[in-house]
């Protein structure tokens, strides 16, 4: 059950190729993205997080690197591969648990 999902909105946006004479089409395209947390009694958020990366956080600690973790899926969706450090980890755990780590690492540890 995981804390949080976030996915992205479908759309359609202009597109103008470089071709000469070329005039604008409309493709499908991501639009922006929705982040849903999981408020169900069972999910980490609610019943603990059980320190499940062994680093001796919180839960509140863990909560935030829950919304942080989705506001890199969502930066990532928005703006591209490009700007991806949070990998996408849908049904894979061990993605989704090192995207965590990632995130307690870079905002979380103790100098
Ligand atoms: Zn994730």
């Amino acid at each position: 059950m995981p804390a949080a999902v976030t996915r992205g909105i479908t759309g359609t946006r202009l597109f103008l190729p470089s071709r000469v004479g070329a005039t604008l089409i409309r493709q499908s395209a991501w639009v922006g993205a929705n982040i849903t947390i999981n408020n169900n009694a069972q999910a980490p958020g609610q019943v603990g997080y059980r320190d499940y990366l062994g680093v001796g956080a919180s839960d509140p600690v863990y909560r935030a690197i829950t919304l942080i973790h989705e506001l890199g899926h969502a930066a990532s969706i928005i703006y591209g591969t490009d700007a991806l450090r949070v990998l996408w980890d849908e049904n894979n755990p061990t993605q989704s648990r090192a995207n965590s780590q990632l995130v307690y690492d870079n905002c979380f540890r103790p100098e």
